[in-house]
């Protein structure tokens, strides 16, 4: 069976989560710590928190940027669902906007006639998504979002180790924080970094990042430095005015969550990561032979082509008869995937008013889009036999 995306798990994580599970703590331990550090080094950003999946990450963003009942947040429908959905749990309504027919990507021009058809204050934030890998350009987005006073929150779920080239010719890593406010990465088994479950958000911004740790747990804060009773009501006695609060003293000053990672899933985070670099290279490669063999394909008509900074989670065909070769493939138990359903036309998004047509691009796109295989332990022969089938039911 060759799956489009699989986790790559080694005898070293396996050894890793053991050790961790010996050890004193199973959460809430240094090991987490250690990992957001690797990872924060390894994008290249200053903060880094830890949480239990993506979708945890994308909800605490929203809550750390204050999404209220009634903001405006833009996105892209070719995404998965929680890219929308974090703006929904804090009562804020999602507004879609279309992608570019080439990047598969949200279309700033889209974004853009949006915000100067409508009076300013009247969006608040923007999530552009790294979709299949491709790194969105930020340095415009983030030019934007200034001259109208939104926030972004980056979704690089796909993209950890991918960059863009900004305009002083700089390579900018996928969620680096010189550009988003927040960024966050998921480490579900089809992404680059595998935990089971478990996710990351990254920043820049030394406030939000305080914000993020409290709001994972239970909005609850230990920093004597801002706690509002006064260290008597603390101590449960009278003491003098300067005293130092007591050793178990702690404030719950917002509601926040039980978002939290685990220190053996850290263990195998920091294992994972260790050949994040190994697997990013060997993602391009099959990526590299796909785009060899689809240039100037005739029943091909769009690839994922190759982009510098691309980092590969999808490798995505557009193909006419899209059913077809999906149900043949799976005859040859070669799972490929749709990438996305688009996000406006589900049930859930419909009852808001989004209906087809609304984004003739990501639907047109929708038609045809097909995932191939592409995982580091994809191996050659495997690759070798995807494309014999493709071009077996071309043949048809
Ligand atoms: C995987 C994914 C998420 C959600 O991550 P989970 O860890 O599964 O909650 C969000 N956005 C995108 C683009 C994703 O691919």
């Amino acid at each position: 069976m060759i799956p489009y995306g699989k986790q790559n798990i080694t005898e070293q994580d396996i050894l890793a989560v053991t050790e961790a599970l010996k050890g004193d703590f199973l959460t809430q331990g240094p090991t987490i710590l250690k990992f957001e550090k690797l990872f924060a080094e390894y994008i290249g950003c200053k903060y880094a928190v830890a949480v239990a999946n993506g979708t945890a990450a994308l909800h605490l963003n929203a809550l750390a940027l204050n999404v209220k009942p009634g903001d405006k947040v833009i996105t892209t429908p070719i995404t998965f669902a929680a890219s929308a959905n974090c703006i929904r749990y804090c009562g804020g309504e999602v507004v879609f906007a279309d992608i570019d027919n080439d990047t598969y990507l949200l279309d700033i021009e889209k974004v853009e006639a949006l915000l100067k058809a409508a009076p300013k204050g009247t969006y608040q934030g923007i999530v552009p998504v790294d979709f299949a890998g491709r790194a969105i350009d930020l340095e415009a987005f983030r030019k934007l979002a200034d001259e109208y006073g939104l926030w972004i929150i980056q979704d690089s779920c796909h993209s950890p180790g991918g960059y863009f080239i900004d305009s002083k010719g700089q390579k900018q890593n996928c969620g680096n924080g010189n550009f988003a406010d927040l960024a966050i990465f998921s480490f579900h088994p089809v992404k680059h970094i595998a935990t089971g479950e478990g996710g990351m958000i990254t920043t820049n911004d030394e406030k939000l990042y305080k914000k993020l740790l409290e709001l994972r747990t239970h909005g609850i804060t230990r920093d004597a430095s801002i706690f509002q009773n006064s260290v008597s009501f603390a101590a449960g006695q009278e003491v003098p005015e300067n005293s130092a609060y007591p050793g178990w003293y702690m404030e719950m000053q917002t509601l926040g969550y039980n978002y939290r990672f685990t220190d053996f899933q850290a263990a195998l985070g920091i294992s994972q990561l260790s050949r994040a670099h190994q697997g990013l290279e060997r993602r391009k490669e099959i990526a590299k032979k796909y785009n060899e063999h689809f240039s100037n394909h005739n029943k091909i008509k769009g690839h994922s082509g190759f982009v510098e900074g691309h980092a590969y989670h999808l490798y995505v065909i557009e193909v006419e008869d899209r059913l077809g070769l999906y149900n043949f493939l799976r005859e040859h138990k070669i799972f490929a995937q749709i990438h996305y359903i688009p996000c406006h036309l589900m049930p859930y998004y419909q009852q808001f008013g989004w209906k087809k047509n609304d984004m003739p691009k990501a639907e047109e796109y929708y038609k045809n889009c097909l995932s191939l295989p592409l995982y580091p332990t994809l191996t050659n022969q495997e690759q070798d036999f995807v494309l014999e089938c493709i071009e077996r039911f071309f043949k048809l």
